[in-house]
């Protein structure tokens, strides 16, 4: 199973490495074949190389669309040297075997993500690099096909240890990396045309990333893992910069994603705010004067809770805000930027990750969201359902005041990223109790119940802060039974989506407790 190379192809976009790689196979004997710009910067360094247009007798041309389509190219990937027929095809038309393929195609991702224009996106498309590769990757048994310069050294190590041949396990490995390459490269161009043209979700997509990291292990110790990025340049867990601290594990940076994409819902002009995850879900959101008191009242909501937490923050990290988190053992902070007092404070707590993003996330913006099941993939579009005051209806006779409408709307954010079944209880904008994940409703509301007795016992508060409070519910009320806990608790106002068959019962619980109820219409179920 060992194929000497004797031929290699080069044509690469990116040039990191090139003329290393291109110095180190010529002094292996092998001769050079390459395209335009590729041919040019070897022969700068000193290289005989052949030009593909010398080999085609065509030249280059419609802006390079055109430039290795050609069968004295494909000819030489594809052909089966063990096979009489296909030799015979060689000799007939002059098509010499390819062993080597070095393909990096143009910079298709790297020129959205700069967010270059529609014509200039499609100008980057290549065409002749994914041909070839794919090419070379069928003809594995005796093509070498190299997509990323990372595999240049495993490249040379094989031929220097197997004689100037490489092994079949080794063109395997090539071949599979490359069809994961033209798949990605697809799947770029259908999912940045989907954005271009308006493309609904249910629409075929593709999906693929690009491997960020290998993760130590996944949600358990048992389970391997690894990151890819999707390459979209939304700010966030997979394109912040990591200023300190060891690497994030598979549930850190699920957790700092749900941390930094509730507390983006809360726009920097209308005050700091903070979130602390845990598992996922939030135990503490507040707003506050300074960020430093924002973190402080997202932090008394659960401090037990809160201890190894993700905390994310929509304003810029400054050392006060820095001091008061130093003082718990917590894993993450997130935030769109952080000062330098901050980072000099966070310098001498080592197991402390800082990461900063730049900006805080677009919550509206329309994005694909999937998740996996047994044989296949659900898509939706991610939830950026958004509701102002303006959207409400007022089911009771009471209507809420403005204090209870800003705790309402701040209870309703809140809710949105909460596992269903969500109950949060919100006081002065910050949450008192949070209920998530329970099966009943009625459950959600106790356990959100529970916690705001237990920030009092733990704050020494005369009374429980669900007392005067506001309720949330994620989806409506079934029966008013979820609703009189709420009241039961003390909540004065109540915000959900409305639609149950037993409205009326429910709103006649509210009416009959003297609360207030406003319908958004709309419900944040999240699973
Ligand atoms: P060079 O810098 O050598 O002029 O061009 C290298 C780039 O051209 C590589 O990214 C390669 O994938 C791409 N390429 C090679 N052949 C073709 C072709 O026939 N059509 C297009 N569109 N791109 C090609």
């Amino acid at each position: 199973n060992l194929h000497p190379i004797r031929r290699a192809l080069i044509s690469v976009s990116d040039k990191t490495g090139l003329v290393a790689f291109g110095q180190a196979l010529a002094a292996r004997g092998i001769a050079l074949l390459s395209t335009g710009g590729t041919a040019r910067t070897l022969r700068e360094a000193g290289l005989e190389v052949t030009d593909v247009a010398e080999l085609t007798g065509f030249p280059e041309m419609m802006d390079g669309r055109v430039k290795t389509l050609h069968p004295a190219v494909h000819g030489g990937l594809l052909a089966l040297r063990d096979k009489d027929d296909h030799v015979q095809a060689m000799e007939q038309h002059g098509i010499a075997p390819i062993d080597l393929l070095v393909v990096n195609l143009y910079p298709f991702e790297a020129t959205v993500a700069q967010g270059a224009g529609y014509d200039d996106c499609i100008e980057n498309i290549d065409i002749g690099g994914p041909a070839m590769i794919r090419a070379a990757a069928k003809n594995h048994a005796f093509v070498n096909v190299v997509v990323d310069v990372a595999d240049y050294d495993a490249v040379l190590e094989q031929l220097d240890t197997h004689d100037g041949a490489t092994t079949l396990a080794f063109r395997q490995q090539l071949a599979q990396t490359a069809y994961a390459r033209t798949a990605a490269y697809d799947a770029a161009v259908s999912t940045w045309m989907a954005g271009a043209i308006g493309a609904p979700a249910p629409r075929r997509r593709a999906f693929a990333g690009t491997l960020a990291q290998n993760l130590r292990y996944g949600e358990n110790p048992h389970q391997s893992a690894a990151f890819y990025r999707d390459g979209t340049d939304r700010p966030g867990v997979a394109t912040a910069v990591q200023h300190q601290g060891k690497e994030l594990s598979y549930n850190n940076i699920n957790d700092t994603d749900a941390a930094f994409e509730l507390v983006s819902e809360f726009a920097p002009g209308d005050g700091p705010a903070c979130a602390i995850i845990k598992h996922a879900n939030p135990c503490g959101v507040a707003r506050g004067e300074t960020l430093q008191q924002a973190y402080l009242r997202a932090f008394d909501c659960d401090r037990t809770s809160a201890f190894g937490g993700i905390i994310a923050l929509n304003g810029r990290l400054d050392g006060a805000t820095a001091e008061e988190i130093a003082k718990i053992f917590t894993e993450v902070v997130i935030a769109p930027e952080a000062d330098d007092a901050a980072k000099e404070i966070f310098a001498k707590k080592k197991n402390l990750r800082l990461l900063t993003t730049g900006a805080l996330a677009d919550p509206l913006a329309a994005l694909p969201a999937f998740r996996q099941v047994a044989g296949g993939f659900l898509l939706q579009d991610k939830d950026c359902g958004h509701i102002t005051a303006a959207d409400l209806t007022v089911a009771t006779k009471r209507a809420p005041t403005e204090a209870e409408l800003a705790d309402l709307l701040f209870a309703w954010t809140v809710a949105k990223h909460v596992k269903s079944n969500a109950i949060v209880y919100v006081k002065d904008g910050a949450t008192v109790g949070v209920g998530a994940g329970q099966m009943s409703r009625v459950d959600s509301a106790n356990i959100a119940a529970i916690k705001a007795q237990r920030m009092a016992n733990t704050l020494g508060l005369k009374d429980s802060p669900a007392k005067g409070s506001v309720v949330a519910s994620d989806a409506f009320f079934p029966f008013a039974d979820g609703l009189m806990e709420a009241a039961a608790a003390g909540a004065t106002a109540v915000i959900q989506p409305g639609g149950s068959m037993r409205d009326d019962e429910v709103i006649a619980a509210a009416d009959a407790a003297g609360l207030a109820m406003v319908f958004t219409g709309m419900r944040h179920f999240r699973h």
